[in-house]
């Protein structure tokens, strides 16, 4: 990923892609302590989660997206152009159950069956209810958040850190979104491409 990451340098993307890359790493450095204190997990191959849901993302997440299907799987995304808002993620394949972009995935993914509320009365978490151990996964209660070991990761925060990173906190559908991202990645790939043949010649 280094070498797909290293062309874009100088430009605006480069330090977006950095930066929401660098966030998605500290998350799952947060994430994992938690899962493993309090054995949430998903089963293999499950994805019952993505079957009716299309996120909504942010144009930075988008731009993770475009950038890791385009640039990484080297995937022809015209797919996401002719999705049209349907209510199940085109990201989502329901022979194999899983995600195809699942190191890019949104925050919305990471976070849905790994991470706490905050509520008015203290931190909650609502286990999914096909997670691997339900019964130790669906008892955690308040109590046993507030005791927890490990740090608990909550929602909001994340939400609030990913909306620091860019200028507008605006969301898309993900179809749409990452449409547009990998219209201006596509762009920006010409303009470098035009500039390096003007230095060759
Ligand atoms: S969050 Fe729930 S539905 Fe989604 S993959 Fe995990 S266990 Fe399955
Ligand atoms: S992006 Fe991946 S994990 Fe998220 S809803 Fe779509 S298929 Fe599921």
């Amino acid at each position: 990923m280094e070498k797909e990451l290293e062309y874009f340098k100088g430009t605006a993307v480069y330090g977006q892609l950095r930066s929401v890359i660098a966030f998605y790493d500290s998350l799952r450095q947060d994430i994992l302590p938690f899962e493993t204190e309090f054995c949430i997990s998903c089963p293999a191959a499950c994805g019952r989660c993505c079957e009716h849901f299309l996120p909504d993302v942010t144009h930075l997440e988008a731009l993770y997206l475009a950038f890791f299907m385009i640039e990484i799987q080297k995937r022809d995304i015209s797919f996401l152009s002719d999705w049209n808002g349907r209510l199940s993620c085109p990201l989502f394949d329901s022979s194999s159950k899983r995600c195809t972009a699942y190191e890019a995935r949104p925050l919305v993914c990471r976070l849905f069956n790994s991470a706490a509320s905050l509520t008015k009365s203290g931190l909650s978490f609502r286990s999914c209810r096909m997670t691997t151990e339900p019964e130790k996964a669906h008892g955690i209660s308040s109590d046993d958040l507030e005791g927890s070991k490990v740090r608990v990761p909550v929602m909001s925060h994340y939400g609030e850190m990913l909306d620091a990173l860019q200028e507008d906190g605006k969301t898309e559908l993900l179809d749409k979104a990452v449409t547009n991202e990998a219209m201006k990645l596509m762009l920006i790939k010409n303009i470098i491409s035009m500039e390096d043949s003007g230095r060759a010649g």
